[in-house]
């Protein structure tokens, strides 16, 4: 393919892209395929000969769209959103392009120097301590991530690594190995899937304490649990405490975990995958308070500040605590930058892999096209929607809110048995018109309706109550069966 057959290609699939946005409300959000349906439908090797992008395209339409799930759909209201804006497509375009890989400053010196800037940018939007940020005198700073599993996974690996070296100075007779196997981890029984993964894949006791009525973590619960591990000889080395928790964006109170942590040496991690957005709110930012104690802080931008995936913001108090645990040294990754000794980071040691993509392109486009204002509007937008959608479930004797609305989530149920809740889901899934997810709290079932999409307006949200309540309406009259 040469540059301009690239062009047509490219310019045909950004047309796609925008009929495709344009026309988005005109498709069912869930597909209508059955596992397996692609199998068939394509050859079993690569082509002899190279194919016509057309064709491609063409196969693209009708076989592949198909099996798509619709998440920037108006419709779509399960999980939290997943960011998409045209800025940011741009974004990723232009990066594909550069496909420069930011091993180290020389590898593309813009590539790590525009990320300081962003991430500096940001943590200012988000009303950060400075101290996290890059632009402050101290170690702090902000990286970007893959994910909000990987951050939470990083920061474990760095708070091992942090409190072997700790515990083996208080404790020298002790083996590195015997000390690896007794550090002990904490969070709360609301905290994300990823959290528990992240104690699995870093080898470290994970305790999940439950949460009080309100989906908190429960300050006696945290103090007693690293109590009774410190007398079983443990050492407790690591805490994440969420702001917006998956099932029902509950927020754990950093000023009273943040202390505790500092007591017994624990690095409190903050995961605010989702719900971080809204801190660029000054009506939310109280939700932080006692961020300053955190050892890290990360939120998904590709969540809820239009920015496509991948894009995750992690900042921690202090980098070398990051670099300590993961440098290796390599004549050919050593770099001019890093002997001259500038401050400038060497973010292939702040992360997992090697490599590492032009992901501040897309956030710079972001941030610089919407502006902070837009950002906010586009927030409160979406917050007020959430509302809005109380509103009709509150009105309508049928139904009960299951706790309070929290940013763009909002958790109902028809009253009565979980059994008339379960067929409603069952019915909205059937239909694939709406996609909502249940989840469950006191034994209670109920639906998670996630205000996701950025093109959604009042009418879509009077689009999905409307098949909510025309499937109610078929349940109720069969007596809920
Ligand atoms: N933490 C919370 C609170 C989440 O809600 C989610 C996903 O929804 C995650 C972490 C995982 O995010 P990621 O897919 O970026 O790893």
């Amino acid at each position: 393919m040469d540059s301009q057959q690239f062009r047509q290609f490219g310019y045909a699939a950004i047309d796609y892209v925008a009929e495709y946005m344009e026309t988005i409300r005109d498709r069912p959000v869930l597909p209508e395929v059955e596992p397996g349906y692609l199998n068939d439908k394509l050859p079993d090797e690569v082509p002899e000969k190279g194919e016509a992008w057309q064709k491609i395209l063409q196969d693209f339409d009708q076989l592949i769209m198909p099996g798509v799930t619709h998440w920037q759909s108006p419709r779509f209201h399960a999980f939290f959103p997943t960011a998409n804006s045209y800025p940011s497509i741009v974004g990723e375009i232009l990066s594909a392009g550069l496909a420069v890989i930011g091993i180290h400053w020389t590898a593309s010196p813009a590539c790590t120097e525009l990320e300081v800037k962003v991430m500096n940018w940001l943590g200012k939007l988000l009303c950060l301590p400075h101290k996290f940020l890059n632009s402050s005198p101290g170690p702090g700073g902000g990286v970007i991530q893959s994910s909000a599993s990987e951050s939470t996974l990083i920061c474990l690996l760095a708070a091992k690594a942090k409190s072997l070296r700790r515990v083996k100075k208080l404790h020298p007779h002790l083996d590195e190995q015997e000390i690896v196997s007794r550090l002990t981890a904490y969070t709360s029984d609301q905290a994300n899937s990823s959290v528990e993964k992240s104690g699995m894949l870093g080898s470290v006791q994970l305790r999940i304490l439950p949460a009080d009525e309100n989906g908190e973590l429960k300050r006696e619960a945290l103090i007693e649990a690293i109590k009774k591990d410190i007398e079983n000889g443990l050492f407790p080395c690591y805490m994440i405490a969420t702001l917006g928790s998956t099932g029902i964006c509950t927020f754990d109170k950093l000023d009273v975990i943040g202390p505790i942590c500092q007591q017994y040496n624990i690095w409190l991690h903050v995961d605010a995958a989702y719900a971080g957005a809204a801190f660029i709110l000054p009506e939310y930012q109280h939700l932080m308070k006692g961020v300053e104690d955190a050892s890290s802080f990360n939120f998904n931008p590709h969540k809820w500040l239009l920015v496509n995936f991948d894009c995750s913001a992690l900042w921690v108090q202090d980098a070398n605590d990051l670099t300590d645990a993961f440098v290796v040294r390599r004549i050919y990754l050593e770099d001019k930058q890093e002997n001259e000794n500038t401050q400038l980071p060497e973010y292939r040691n702040w992360q997992i892999s090697l490599g590492r993509r032009f992901r501040a392109i897309k956030l710079w486009f972001t941030l610089r096209v919407y502006g902070k204002d837009g950002l906010q509007a586009f927030l409160r937008n979406h917050i007020n929607l959430a509302n809005l959608f109380a509103t009709l479930v509150e009105q309508d004797p049928r139904f009960e809110i299951v706790c309070p609305p929290r940013m763009g989530l909002v958790c109902f149920r028809i009253k009565g048995e979980n059994q008339k809740t379960q067929k409603l889901h069952d019915l909205l899934m059937e239909r694939k018109k709406v996609y909502m997810l249940t989840a469950s709290l006191n034994g209670k079932l109920f639906i998670r309706f996630v205000i996701c999409s950025r093109m959604m307006k009042e009418s879509d949200v009077h689009f999905s109550w409307n098949e909510i309540t025309s499937q109610t309406e078929n349940i109720l009259m069969n007596n809920g069966t």
